[in-house]
């Protein structure tokens, strides 16, 4: 059976309430000032960094945030018995939420759900985190080892797991169907998986309000929006 991959982005998630930091009225975008709280070099060297970021992520959506018609359409399609990959640019974890199966997904920006020490890499969850804060700490610290604590994302400054991105090169070059959904394609090294996509052959359908630098190698391009135009189209391909 064809292999249908899925490489998504913001627009998935904007109808589960998370915004866009990148978009045209996103936070980084509007407020340049923000993008340190998650860049590497300022986060490690400055405690009031990490307290200001600490707090943008405890007021956010962050794990409050459930999945839409769209995330719930690519579980479906999984359950239908569908060979289906998901790489993601969204640290949400709502395609893991919806349903798809964790080893299904694989996510290039890492998890906004987990957290990870910078000095011992010991691994633990947000909501732990979140309720160290509520109890009164505003940089909690690695319980292990005391080292500083950062969400599980990969922030401006970080490289991409190599790994993660070997596999999502791979996906891309044996899937036989391509869906890009909610990203213009602005980020590298994820946007290029698009292109590489459809010079291995894939069919390369991308769902995006917005232009994209890879649609004149698309062979479909549909504009509505995600939450009715994915659903649709995962019927379309079954
Ligand atoms: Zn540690």
């Amino acid at each position: 059976m064809s292999m249908v991959a899925i490489l998504s982005g913001a627009g998935i998630s904007t109808d589960s309430g998370i915004p866009d930091y990148r978009g045209p009225n996103g936070m980084w975008t509007r407020d340049p000032g923000a993008e340190r709280l998650v860049t590497y070099g300022p986060y490690m060297s400055d405690p009031e960094v990490r307290r200001r970021s600490w707090r943008m992520r405890r007021d956010g959506p962050g794990l409050d945030a459930r999945p839409n018609a769209a995330h719930r359409a690519i579980a479906a399609f999984e359950s239908s018995g569908h060979a289906l990959r998901v790489i993601t640019q969204n640290v949400d974890g709502l395609h893991q939420a919806a349903g798809v199966s964790e080893r299904k997904v694989l996510e290039l920006h890492g998890s906004a759900r987990a957290v990870v020490c910078t000095a011992c890499h010991a691994r633990s969850s947000m909501a732990e985190a979140f309720a160290r804060i509520d109890a009164g700490e505003d940089d909690p610290d690695c319980r292990a080892c005391g080292g500083i604590l950062k969400a599980a994302t990969v922030m401006f400054g970080e490289r991409l797991d190599p790994v993660v991105l070997g596999d999502a090169m791979s996906i891309a070059k044996a899937a036989e169907v391509f869906v890009v959904v909610g990203t213009s394609l602005q980020v590298q090294p994820a946007a290029s998986l698009a292109g590489m996509a459809a010079e291995h052959g894939a069919r390369l359908i991308i769902v995006n309000a917005e232009p994209t630098p890879y649609d004149p190698v698309a062979d479909e391009i549909v504009r509505e929006p995600i939450g009715t135009a994915l659903p649709a189209l995962l019927d379309r391909l079954r």
